[in-house]
């Protein structure tokens, strides 16, 4: 529990939120500001910054209830979509430095915008990443 921080409060209930899921790791609450109807977020009850301080036991304890209320979403709203969005730094979105996943239903017109401009690549440099990447792993 970080003192400062709004999700670790509304996680532990000690602000009040529109709880839809609350299990002894994780609450689900409704985002006050939703991208559209029935916009969720999932909450850890512990403390981490974002994606590279989760551990992998709590990571799929999450994905695995994310399968379970994005099911319930589409059922409840008869939404036509769904985009599973977390954001990790400023530059990525990251508002609430409190690592949470986003459930945002999606609807025919609904007006939002989660796309990018594909760039070109080529062999050499997708090889050259892959290398990086693949090391560090
Ligand atoms: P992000 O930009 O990925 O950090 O997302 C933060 C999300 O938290 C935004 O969609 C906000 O609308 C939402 N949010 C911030 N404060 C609250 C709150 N008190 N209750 C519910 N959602 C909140
Ligand atoms: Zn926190």
């Amino acid at each position: 529990m970080k003192d400062d921080c709004i999700f670790c409060k509304i996680a532990t209930g000690k602000i009040p939120s529109a709880t839809v899921y609350e299990d002894s790791h994780f609450r689900v609450i409704l985002d006050i500001n939703p991208a559209t109807k029935g916009h969720c977020l999932i909450i850890p009850k512990e403390h981490f910054d974002n994606i590279y301080d989760l551990d992998g036991e709590t990571a799929g304890k999450l994905f695995s209830l994310a399968t379970c209320i994005a099911r319930a979403m589409r059922d409840a709203l008869g939404c036509d979509g769904m985009n599973i969005v977390q954001n990790n730094g400023e530059i990525a979105g990251q508002t609430v430095l409190h690592f949470h996943l986003h459930l945002i239903p999606r609807y025919e017109g609904d007006g939002v915008q989660l796309t990018w401009k594909p760039n070109e690549s080529n062999e050499e440099e997708l090889e050259e990443i892959r290398k990086a990447i693949r090391k560090e792993i």
